[in-house]
């Protein structure tokens, strides 16, 4: 890969900081670790009295690895799931024996995510750290977006796509970066609800994809949309059991609050407790939208097409105002910090289980949902 010459980064990232051992939800724990070969083989070398032991007992060569710079060989996590060199203030060992320079590709790099896009590199963070959902969403100001020289000296590339290439000349994505500019400014425009905005969006998939279906109807939400959700959060639990025990939590009350309950329950408590709240911090959702949308390329997938992604970006919206419902109907109330939760709780569990994506969207294409008029109701 040619290292690119160009940054393009978003207004709220700033000067990210870990916060370390004061995080809530460390990126150390759940996961097994990633080295890098260079890394891998200074571990391996290491005649550090402390870390040597924990070096050897730990540290494996991984037999599936998709590139040497990524995941040449692994930390495994103990069974408690913690990486096992955090200490009992959840700080690392490693950075600080050995300084962070010692840090394989991965940790250095995360929650920074970089892709590149027509030889451009894009920088984001990963909502899947507290600390990076705060960033996003402190400021109500609508996020931009400034380019300046790339300068990065250690990074990990998550994606590259080059729609210059022969294989776009016939796609309705040849012009992504277009494309994907024109959907955040339809979800920054802020002279409508954030839910006119999101069907604005689904419509202009529609029209992308020569799909268009909507008899100038938008449809509220059914009986059927209350079973989707219902469906997707019993999922959702079974996936998340080992690793959040908040996310178990009010994955098993959403369950316990809605299940057999009509359309018209859900909405009382949404329009009770959460939806004032909402109102009143409209930037939120909004930015987390965004981001999502500038971080995945937004409509591209490699095997789905452009109305499936905004499904998925659809349902992942609704779920977390879902969850936070149910938590403003069991707390009384709704804060800045209980959404950031639900945001990263959902982040961490959903981006990283492929399956579960498509999984929902075959349910939904055999339930015959994949229509604008009946996604426009699952818009919460
Ligand atoms: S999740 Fe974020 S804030 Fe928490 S330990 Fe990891 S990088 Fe630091």
């Amino acid at each position: 890969m040619k290292k690119p010459d160009l940054l393009i980064t978003p207004s709220y990232i700033g000067n990210f900081k870990c916060i370390g051992g004061a995080c809530e939800d460390s990126c150390c724990i759940g996961w097994d670790i990633e080295l890098d070969r260079k890394t891998f083989k200074s571990y391996r070398k290491s005649g550090h009295p402390d870390l040597k032991p924990l070096f050897s007992e730990h540290v494996y060569r991984n037999r599936y690895c998709y590139s040497k710079d990524v995941d040449f060989g692994k930390i495994a996590i103990r069974d408690n799931r913690w990486c096992p060199f955090l200490d009992e203030n959840k700080l690392c060992l490693i950075q600080g024996k050995l300084g962070e320079e010692a840090l394989s590709n991965v940790c250095h790099t995360f929650p920074r995510h970089y892709n590149i896009l027509n030889g451009v590199c894009e920088l984001s963070l990963y909502m899947s750290c507290p600390e990076a959902v705060r960033l996003l969403l402190s400021s109500d100001e609508p996020i931009e977006f400034a380019e300046s020289d790339f300068s990065v000296k250690r990074f990990i590339i998550n994606s590259e796509i080059d729609t210059n290439g022969k294989s776009w000349r016939k796609s309705p994505l040849r012009d992504l970066q277009g494309i994907r500019m024109r959907s955040i400014k339809m979800v920054q425009d802020r002279s409508q609800p954030l839910r006119n905005r999101l069907v604005d969006l689904g419509l202009y998939m529609e029209k992308l994809t020569g799909q268009e279906s909507l008899s100038g109807s938008v449809n509220g939400f059914s009986p059927e949309h209350l079973d989707l959700f219902i469906y997707t959060i019993e999922s959702l639990g079974m996936m998340g059991e080992d690793e959040s025990p908040v996310f178990s939590e009010y994955t098993e009350a959403v369950l316990e609050e809605f299940s057999g309950v009509s359309p018209g329950s859900f909405g009382k408590v949404f329009d009770a407790v959460l939806k004032p709240f909402i109102d009143e911090n409209p930037h939120l959702l909004e930015h987390y939208l965004v981001n999502m949308l500038f971080q995945e390329n937004f409509p591209f997938s490699p095997a789905e097409d452009p109305f499936d992604v905004y499904i998925m970006v659809v349902l992942r919206y609704s779920l977390i105002l879902f969850y936070l419902a149910v938590m403003a109907s069991r707390k009384g109330g709704i804060t800045f910090e209980d959404v950031v939760s639900m945001i990263q709780i959902h982040s961490k569990i959903i981006n990283h289980h492929k399956s579960f994506r498509y999984n929902i969207l075959q349910e939904i294409k055999r339930r015959d949902f994949d229509s604008m008029e009946f996604i426009s109701g699952a818009i919460l």
